[in-house]
């Protein structure tokens, strides 16, 4: 080998060597300059994750992602706090704002539930008033899309309804159907006593009082108050008069109007199985007590009132605007099972007291209060002066206790006047005097006139002598064979 060749070889593995030195420099400086570059990033990281425009809504809902994601490991091992100590103040303001947001939209759906469930009952003004006036941060419901597209969809369902449902084609075509208090134990008011005929012909069963409920929900009938009939309007003169009232019900359905005579649980019924007075309940709602066999006193579903308002919960569209009945009271042993006709009562004042409760919490859920005259006496034959005396003691014991009311019916049916034409007599400008527009009386079909200054309609009994004498007036309602008590006693007048 010559020096030549040697010095070649040896050039060779020198340049070998600093081209391995030069590469593993450059090798380091790139995990050093790579680690720098990291820890610079994790900084950058932990302390502004989210620098910049931190109000936007992007933004928002990474914080909220944070938030309820942190929500799930808080129980378990106390990330949370780890994490909200990561959090900025501007990031802990956006996650309460989404809380305030989502707060916010809880709070529309409620609205729109309540909504809904007033249009249930065909109150659909309500329902849609109650969502136009809502007001959120961002301004009135218009800005918010559930809101709008419930108006929508409310207002879509309201333009479908029809005047009386289309069933009639005036006010005057509406059923009023009426009762007395129900027999809510048939052994004791169907017992063979001198009372049994009384009660087997103008007392209705709560059996059949149900059943009859039933079938008329079922064929779409929907209770309404004798106030919805008519309506006031005001001339351009300055006086009112009454027009028909406008009902609008979806296609099909079928408004009517129950009432209830001599809500008084009179001492003659108190051991034939009637209820005794109304009370107001633990949930603050009307309901009943009765006498029980041990002589204690039981509160339940035992008249018309706590069936007729538990029905109505549990089927709402049977109602119009949560209208239930009219409660026809007299005078003379006091108002709706209270004694207050005799002052000299050891309980005299704690049942005026009472009775006004009841009375307040008888309209606050939807039921009508009207005379029925202090006496029961017959109106038709009554002289002015006898009607006049009983009109002023019963608004001077009854009207004073239960609030002003403009509805009388008269009893036994026995009107002020016979006319079918119009009132003109004494009688009725003294009932004008006290208050009084709406008057009823009885017969076997609707029947109703409206004038300026008054309303008169007729009532249907749905009683034991409608039922056993003349059960074809009642074929357009029902059958009476698939209505009535097999414990009720046959025909015995
Ligand atoms: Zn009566």
């Amino acid at each position: 080998m010559d020096t030549n060749e040697n010095d070649n070889h040896r050039n060779k593995r020198g340049k070998k060597t600093v081209i391995i030195i030069v590469c593993e420099i450059l090798i380091l400086l790139l995990l050093i300059g790579s680690y720098r570059i990291y820890v610079l990033w994790k900084e950058k990281q932990t302390s502004s994750p989210n620098s910049g425009n931190s109000t936007s809504q992007e933004d928002k809902s990474s914080a909220q992602e944070n938030a309820s994601q942190n929500g799930e490991n808080e129980s378990s091992d106390g990330k949370q706090e780890e994490v909200e100590d990561e959090l900025s103040a501007e990031e802990i303001e956006a996650v309460k704002e989404q809380e305030r947001l989502m707060q916010e939209e809880k709070e529309r759906q409620e609205l729109i539930n309540q909504a809904d469930q007033l249009a249930l009952s065909y109150d659909y003004e309500g329902a849609i008033e109650l969502l136009k006036k809502y007001q959120g941060t961002e301004g009135s419901y218009e800005k918010y899309t559930t809101l709008v597209a419930a108006v929508e969809r409310l207002e879509k369902e309201k333009s479908e309804l029809l005047l009386y449902g289309g069933s009639y084609q005036s006010v005057s075509e509406i059923n009023h159907i009426f009762f007395h208090a129900l027999v809510a134990d048939n052994s004791k008011a169907f017992d063979g006593d001198r009372m049994s005929r009384g009660y087997n012909m103008y007392m209705t069963t709560i059996s059949e009082f149900k059943k009859m409920m039933q079938k008329m929900y079922e064929d779409g009938y929907v209770l309404v108050r004798m106030a919805d009939l008519v309506k006031k309007v005001t001339k351009e003169d300055g006086t009112t008069i009454y027009e028909e009232g406008e009902i609008y019900l979806p296609a099909g359905k079928k408004p009517f109007v129950l009432s209830e005579d001599d809500v008084n649980y009179y001492e003659y019924m108190e051991t034939d199985g009637f209820a005794t007075r109304i009370v107001i309940g633990e949930d603050g709602k009307p309901t009943c007590e009765m006498r029980a066999d041990d002589g204690s006193i039981i509160t339940g579903d035992f008249d018309i009132v706590p069936i007729l308002d538990a029905f109505v919960e549990e089927h709402p569209d049977f109602s119009y605007k949560g209208a239930k009945g009219l409660l026809a009271i007299t005078g003379y042993e006091g108002t709706l099972g209270y004694r207050t006709n005799d002052p000299e009562s050891p309980t005299y004042e704690q049942d005026v007291e009472q009775v006004k409760k009841v009375a307040q919490a008888l309209k606050e859920d939807g039921w009508e209060l009207g005379s029925h005259s202090w006496g029961h006496l017959n109106m038709t034959t009554a002289s002015f002066e006898v009607f006049k005396k009983d009109t002023d003691k019963w608004m001077a014991e009854v009207g004073s206790l239960i609030g002003p009311t403009e509805i009388y019916v008269f009893p036994f049916g026995a009107d002020i006047e016979v006319t079918t034409g119009s009132y003109s007599g004494e009688k009725f400008q003294y009932m004008k005097e006290c208050g009084f527009t709406m008057f009823c009386g009885v017969y076997k079909s609707p029947w109703m006139y409206i004038k300026d200054d008054y309303m008169r309609m007729t009532r249907r009994p749905l009683d034991g002598q409608a039922m056993l004498e003349f059960p074809e007036r009642l074929s357009d309602l029902f059958d009476v064979k698939d209505i009535i008590d097999p414990e009720r006693p046959a025909k015995d007048w």
